[in-house]
Order: structure tokens, then sequence, then C-alpha cells
């Protein structure tokens, strides 16, 4: 067939959106340009939502035709857009032949918090969480992370930016570094989105070795889904835990803010009726977290079909909460947000072609 070289040499052309600002340049230097093209390059692509070369009018006609020949920008395919009755949006993209991710935004109080996605499905098994019986396919580009953000602007239009980014869609973002740290790098960009360390955070359901390495190369804010007071139940939980149990994991916490004590790490904590919500747990949490600068979040459990799990009754979270701000912690309820289009925290599902099943199914075969 003779539409293979040409597609072969689609394959080949650079999707500009994976490139942060120093693989931009490093690209620009390999084709043979100056480096600074790099920040008229970002502008167009992310503070314009410019995809066509022959728009990007401070670019010579020969660099442009250079940029068409080597190189292209696509971002991921839109296939749904739903709008929730409290104004949450949601979109849905399809990343590849057989995988879609979700990512939703939440307006609040003159806030707009993109909540982003990682991987395609997810490796983890937290027992709470729907998009752990997705089952995992494979991590998201930096183009595809970032892409998530492009499109979610470019779908607000000028009026309204995005302010906020959480790393809380699907996937474990720490299982993705390389893609992570560069799309967060992106966002971060003055020539891009030019958010600040303030509002872009990664969430983790924590691994450690990686916390560590986040540490050294970027100071975003951190999130971490703990969920338990202790290990007997966060390992129930939060299986993960068993590798890199509570301690060592507030240890990491601790050298991630270091000694700027401005900062503070947020804690996750799902309210789930009957399992984590005793005021035991309360003044166990007290305790674990009166040496890390903390806050904390509880986000009422969402269910979905199949769950085995209740969310904890109004009252319950009312002094479950309580009882942590008694104790001087900053406490926050999270509010639910788009569930009538399953926008909501454990909700995001996408479609994922479960590869970690199948692989485990062909294993135990042996
Ligand atoms: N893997 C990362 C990023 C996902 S963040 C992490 O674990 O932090 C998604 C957040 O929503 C996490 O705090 C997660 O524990 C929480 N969550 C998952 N399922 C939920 C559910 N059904 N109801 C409420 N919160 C849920």
């Amino acid at each position: 067939m003779n539409s293979a070289p040409a597609s072969a040499e689609a394959e080949a052309r650079v999707n500009l959106l994976d490139l942060d600002r120093e693989g931009m340049e490093a690209f620009f230097v390999r084709i043979g340009e100056k480096p600074f093209r790099a920040s008229q390059l970002l502008q167009w692509i992310h503070q314009r939502g410019v995809t066509d070369f022959s728009l990007m009018t401070n670019l010579s006609k020969a660099l442009r035709s250079r940029l068409e020949a080597v190189s292209e920008i696509r971002p991921p395919e839109l296939v749904l857009e739903q709008r929730s009755a409290d104004g949450t949006r949601k979109w849905v993209l399809q990343v590849d032949a057989v995988n879609r991710v979700e990512t939703v935004l939440i307006p609040d109080e003159g806030r707009n918090t993109l909540c982003v996605s990682s991987q395609v499905g997810c490796s983890l098994e937290c027992s709470f969480c729907s998009t752990a019986r997705q089952g995992f396919n494979r991590n998201l580009t930096t183009a595809e992370i970032i892409g998530q953000l492009w499109v979610a602007q470019h779908r607000l239009g000028e009026e309204q930016r995005i302010s906020n980014v959480v790393l809380m869609g699907m996937g474990e973002p720490l299982l993705n570094f390389g893609n992570v740290v560069a799309a967060t790098r992106l966002m971060m960009d003055d020539f891009t989105y030019g958010l600040s360390k303030r509002r872009v955070t990664l969430s983790t359901s924590g691994i450690v070795p990686a916390l560590d390495r986040l540490a050294e190369v970027s100071d975003i804010s951190l999130a971490v889904s703990l969920h338990a007071p202790d290990d007997e139940l966060r390992n129930e939980l939060v299986p993960i835990n068993r590798k890199y149990p509570i301690k060592e994991l507030l240890a990491a916490c601790k050298r991630y803010v270091g000694t700027e004590n401005r900062r503070k790490v947020t804690f996750e904590y799902v309210m789930l009726d009957g399992v984590n919500d005793a005021p035991e747990h309360a003044r166990a949490l007290v305790r674990l977290l009166s040496h890390v600068p903390s806050k904390v979040n509880l986000i009422p459990f969402n269910p979905f079909p199949n769950s085995a799990y209740r969310c904890s009754r109004p009252e319950t979270i009312a002094s479950f909460a309580h009882i942590l701000q008694d104790a001087g912690l900053i406490t926050t309820t999270r509010k639910t947000r788009g569930g009538d289009i399953d926008a909501a925290c454990g909700q995001l599902v996408g479609k994922v072609n479960d590869r970690s099943r199948r692989q485990f199914r062909l294993h135990t075969a042996h």
C-alpha cells in the first residue's frame, strides 16, 4: 500500500504540545533556529490557541513551512462536552483509537479550577474509587495532559480563564513522573498559562520515592490522599500503603514542604460511613498530623454503581470536621460538584482499554 510511507512520516512529526520550554528550545536548535522562537511558539499555541502554522504572522513564511513539514500541533480530540446544573463542565477526550480520558472544570467563587487526568485509568486499586475499576492502560503524554488545559481553555474562550489546575483526575500523577512534570512546567510558564505554584496542585496517593524526586525539580502545591489515620485501615483503602506506609509518607511530605513554613500539605480524606469517620479516627488524625504543616480536605464519598461504601452522614462529617478544627487544623469539606454528569471526585472513568488485568491473566496462566 502506498499510503504507508505518508503515515510513517506523519508519525515522525513532533507534536509541539509535547514540549515544555526546555524541550521547545532544544527542538528549535535541532532544526537550526534560534531558541527564542520557543517563546513565540508557546504563545501562539497556549495563549492564542492557534494550531495552524500559517496564522503565525510573526514567523517568516520559510519558517512556517519548515514547521509544517517537521511538526504539528495536535490536541486530544474532544468527543463529548457536558454541563452540570451547578456549572461544572466535563470534557471527554479521545486520546487514541481505544482510550478516553476526562477533564472537569469547577467554577467556584471567582476561581475556575480544572481537574486534569494523568493516566488512562489507574493501577492503584483504591477500594472506594471508580477509576480503579476501569483498570489501567497507559500513561498520558505531556501533550495529552497539557492538551486538557488547552482544550478546556479553548472551549471557554477569551471571557473566562482557567485560574487553578489540580492533578486530581484519572490516574496517579507520580507514576507518570516526567510527563506530569513537563506539563506542570508548561502550566506555569509566563508565555503560556502563567499559573503560579500555588495554583497548580498535584494529588498523590503517596509514591514516596517519586515525591522526593518531585521536591528536587518542582515546587508545585501538594495534596495527599490519606483517607485513614492508621496503616491497618489505610492498607485496605489505599493498597499502595503496604509499600509506602504512613510514617514514611508523612516524612516525605515534611521533606517536600521543607523549611518554607508558609507552605502546607493538603491531606484529602474521603468520608466513608462507618469505615473511617468515627471521632476516634478524627482524634488519631490530629495526633498524626501534629508535626506536619497541614490542611485537611474532607471529601464526601461519591457513590458509583456496585461500590461497597456509603457516604458518611452530613452531621458525622460536621462533627469530624469540628474535632480537627478544635485541635487547630485548618479543615474544609469539599462541596460535591457535577454529580449529575458523573464528574465528581472518584467518578471519572473515561474509557479504558484495560491492559493490567489482561496481563495478569496471561501471567497466572503460566
Ligand atoms: N491518584 C491520585 C490522584 C487522584 S485524585 C490520588 O490518589 O491522589 C482523586 C481524589 O478523589 C483522591 O483524593 C481520591 O482519593 C478521591 N476519590 C476517589 N474516589 C472517590 C469517591 N468515590 N468519592 C470521593 N472521593 C474520591
